[in-house]
């Protein structure tokens, strides 16, 4: 019989905790608002007490977090603009009520684990993992594992050009500005256009806009990370118009310079929307899990 394993997809507006052996069996399920740190978490363990057997609980993660298990705030939410959350320790309090082991990362480093277990990055060993929502972030699979290096990678927060004749918008970034995040997200273009991104129609120019973006962004992970493929996910990423015209657009930036079939022949299946479609955060979570059980 498969483990039964915890998974938690902390996000900054909600938190989902559900006991499951992957996302095709979630025997349970519970979602509940993002509050203070220690009544969020309270009502994560008082879920999981409901389950005896479980083999670990996986951690996917709004950031910057510790990801580090040799370093002393590891499990620790690191400084955040999100009132409260800064130093909020997610492994001690799972630690502290459940005698298992934990794992923790990224939402979108869950997210990527989840999606080469199951999703669409199975038999890879190198792809990106990219949420493009309220906030974006982009999680990395590299050579067989996920990417930490110093801590996580930033991916949303890369410099991109910035036309201003073109797009006098600003950006909202409170670090940068007119990083990707800060022109991109989908808070950017809510204050750009004067109305949330869900409602903006198929042929309003918002689109265009947004995929000259993400194309740019794109093609310098293709340059840096070499991914075999970039999966977009999201409330913004996975809007039917955007898909295709990313696609495009990063065959032109790329200019034919990187020679690969997968890019040349194949752009529709080198950037593709998730194989497990918003399932991805709690499977990413569950994946944290069983990855930590496994090398225990
Ligand atoms: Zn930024």
């Amino acid at each position: 019989m498969s483990k039964l394993y915890g998974g938690i997809e902390g996000g900054g507006t909600k938190f989902v905790c559900a006991v499951g052996t992957g996302p095709d069996d979630i025997r349970a399920e519970i979602r509940f608002p993002t509050t203070t740190p220690k009544e969020t978490l309270a009502q994560a363990v008082d879920f999981f007490k409901g389950y005896g057997d479980l083999a670990a609980i996986g951690i996917a993660c709004f950031g910057p977090l510790d990801p580090n298990p040799d370093s002393v705030t590891f499990g620790q939410i690191l400084p955040t603009p999100k009132p409260g959350w800064t130093g909020a320790d997610l492994v001690g309090a799972m630690r502290s009520a459940f005698d298992l082991p934990v794992g923790f990362d990224t939402d979108v480093n869950g997210a990527a684990l989840g999606e080469y277990r199951w999703g669409a990055a199975q038999g890879l060993d190198t792809f990106i993992y990219l949420t493009i929502g309220t906030g974006i972030g982009g999680g990395a699979y590299v050579n067989g594992r996920l990417l930490h290096g110093l801590l996580h990678p930033e991916m949303g927060h890369i410099p991109l050009p910035h036309d201003l004749a073109r797009d006098p918008y600003e950006g909202n970034c409170p670090f940068h500005k007119d990083c990707f995040e800060g022109l991109a997200s989908g808070v950017a273009m809510e204050k750009r256009w004067g109305q949330p991104a869900g409602t903006l129609p198929a042929d309003h120019p918002a689109w265009e806009l947004e995929a000259h973006y993400i194309a740019h962004a794109l093609a310098s992970y293709v340059y840096t990370l070499s991914p075999q493929r970039i999966i977009i996910g999201g409330g913004v990423g996975q809007n039917e118009s955007i898909l295709k015209m990313v696609q495009q657009k990063v065959l032109v930036l790329l200019n034919g310079y990187v020679q690969s079939p997968a890019i040349l022949e194949n752009i529709r299946t080198y950037i593709v929307n998730p194989g497990l479609g918003n399932r991805s955060g709690v499977a990413g979570a569950i994946a944290l899990a069983q990855l930590v059980d496994e090398e225990k």
